[in-house]
């Protein structure tokens, strides 16, 4: 298997714009849930430039569970985002759902994500497979190890190894956060496949006082980066107000991991 480390040995380093996801640095990709407005992306891209972070991600094609909840400002979202990406000299990194928005949306982002829900739309897996810009690829809501492998085995087949994997929490008992961060798929994954792993601490926490602890455990075991959500105002927000840091809580944390990151 494409994925497998016995196949490929040498880890992956997948750059985008120059970040080098892989190297064995942690990269913090961050930024809103959903694009909101030109203003709201631009206040946040503003503060994360202050911490020299270069990953700015938020959502413009939302993949809500009700379809009567917010779905995202799709094209103008895209374009608000990407033209803020570009004015702050950072990258984009957004979710596509389906082969038809990634043709249009394709020349506005340097990251395509994969949502968790889309983990085996294989329609989608293919044809991002087809291109040749990076993929964030987030585990299923219920996926095993190894099905998330074979959903990256998709996109490796069909050309494109400039794959990185999302660990985001799965579906279990537990009630205390939204998902259970699987923290062991970190090693299990960096040990089965040669990719770059990454741990998204809101969406499988789901909690805000949980980002630091789950942040730092994601490093220690050995993940490439870290994903977060990031809103200037998170009570106001269209989707995940309860799981985005403000800009105090974002510089906190960044206070935090950058203690943690620096060997004292
Ligand atoms: C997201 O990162 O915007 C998102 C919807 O996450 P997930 O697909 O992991 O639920
Ligand atoms: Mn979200």
């Amino acid at each position: 298997l494409l994925y497998s480390r016995k196949s490929q040995r040498k880890q992956t380093v997948v750059d985008v714009n120059g970040n080098l996801i892989g190297d064995g640095n942690c990269h913090f990709i961050m930024g809103p849930c959903s694009v909101e407005s030109v203003e709201q992306v631009n206040q946040t891209a503003s503060e994360m430039k202050k911490r020299g972070l270069q990953l700015l991600r938020g959502g413009a094609f939302k993949p809500r569970t009700s379809p009567y909840d917010f779905q995202g400002l799709g094209m103008e979202g895209l374009r608000s985002l990407s033209k803020t990406a570009r004015d702050h000299q950072m990258a984009v990194v957004t979710e596509i759902m389906s082969p038809s928005q990634l043709e249009e949306a394709y020349d506005l982002l340097d990251v395509i994500q994969i949502g968790a829900r889309n983990m085996q739309n294989f329609e989608l897996l293919k044809a991002v497979g087809r291109t040749g810009k990076p993929v964030l690829l987030k585990r299923g809501l219920a996926a095993t190890i190894k099905e998330f492998m074979l959903a990256a085995e998709y996109i490796l087949r069909e050309g494109n190894n400039h794959v990185i994997l999302c660990e985001r929490g799965i579906r279990t008992f537990g009630t205390e956060t939204r998902n259970t961060l699987d923290i062991s798929s970190v090693p299990i994954l960096k040990q089965e496949t040669h990719l770059p792993v990454i741990v998204d601490v809101a969406h499988s926490t789901g909690r805000k006082d949980l980002f630091i602890p789950a942040a730092k455990a994601a490093v220690a075991i050995g993940a490439d980066g870290v994903m977060a959500e990031v809103h200037p105002n998170p009570v106001s927000a269209l989707s995940d107000a309860g799981q985005q840091m403000n800009h105090q809580e974002f510089h906190d944390f960044m206070d935090a991991m950058e203690h943690f990151l620096t060997p004292k």
